[in-house]
Parts: C-alpha cells; structure tokens; sequence
C-alpha cells in the first residue's frame, strides 16, 4: 500500500532546524498517526510523503513557505497590559490563545514589556524557519468514511472523542 489521499499514516519523525537542534520527534514516544491528504501536516512534508510505502525512510527540508509561513512584521501588535486582566504576572515568552481578525484562534507570544505597552507577536514559533524532518513510514491503512468525513484520524495517536 502507498500514501495517498485518505490513508491513515504512521511515521516516527524528527524535526531539527537548520542549527541542528532538535525541534520535536517521536523518539521513545508513539508515532505520529495523521490523515493523508487534510493537512493534517505541513504541507511541504505531506507533498514528500505521497507514493511513500512502509519501511521508507526520507529527510525532508521544508522552506518557511510550505511549512509554518513566513516571519511577518506585520503580525506584531503592541496591546495595553489592561487587555490582559486575570493574568497575575506578565512575562516575556508567555504564550496567549487570542482570536483572530477572522474568528479564527491564534497564539500570541509576548515579545516585550515596556510600562503598560506590552508588544505581542502571531506568528508561528517556528515562523520563517526551514525544517528538516527526518522521517520513517511505520505504518499505512485505510481510513475509515468517519475519519475522512472529519478529516482527522481517531482511536491512537488520534483525535478521541
Ligand atoms: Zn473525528
């Protein structure tokens, strides 16, 4: 069986940046099961998934704009500290769920405390960076008709609900 549209796929994966640090991986955990073909993933590493079989091992690099987009200036906003009632302490790096122009959720990252100025930035963590997966296919299956109308797979490693 290859990946394709609509597969279950199972891969163990590393991700480093270009410093060779080690981003995220799989490594001593479960593998990380997605729905081929929903963008469930990046889209630059599900493009180097297709045809792909079980066993197959590749190391992919993946430019900011097939991965999580560039850095844009743009999404930085300087909000009053009053915007941030609830929270005891701010603090540099302290992530936000914050909703987007479009209703859509986002995280925000406080970048700078200056007096009541605090400047917080949406974009990515890894924004304008290029990623290096390193990848093995575990395993490939058919998902299920409920599975391809979520678009998401359930059960392990997947969505439970
Ligand atoms: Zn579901």
């Amino acid at each position: 069986m290859l990946i394709a549209a609509n597969k279950a796929v199972s891969i163990d994966y590393t991700l480093t940046n270009d410093a060779g640090e080690v981003i995220d991986s799989s490594a001593g955990g479960a593998p990380l099961v997605y729905l081929h073909g929903a963008g469930n993933i990046i889209a630059g590493l599900e493009k180097a998934l297709l045809d792909k079989k079980v066993g197959d091992e590749l190391e992919v690099s993946v430019e900011p704009e097939d991965a999580y987009g560039e850095y844009s200036a743009e999404l930085l906003a300087t909000l009053n500290r009053s915007m941030f009632e609830g929270v005891d302490e701010l603090e540099v790096g302290m992530q936000f769920h914050a909703s987007g122009p479009d209703g859509s959720m986002q995280i925000v990252t406080i970048r700078e405390l200056d007096g009541d100025d605090v400047i917080v930035d949406g974009n990515h963590p890894l924004a304008g960076q290029r990623l290096n997966f390193k990848v093995k296919v575990v395993d490939i299956r058919d998902a299920s008709e409920e599975e391809v109308a979520h678009g998401h797979i359930h059960g392990e490693g997947g969505h439970q609900h």
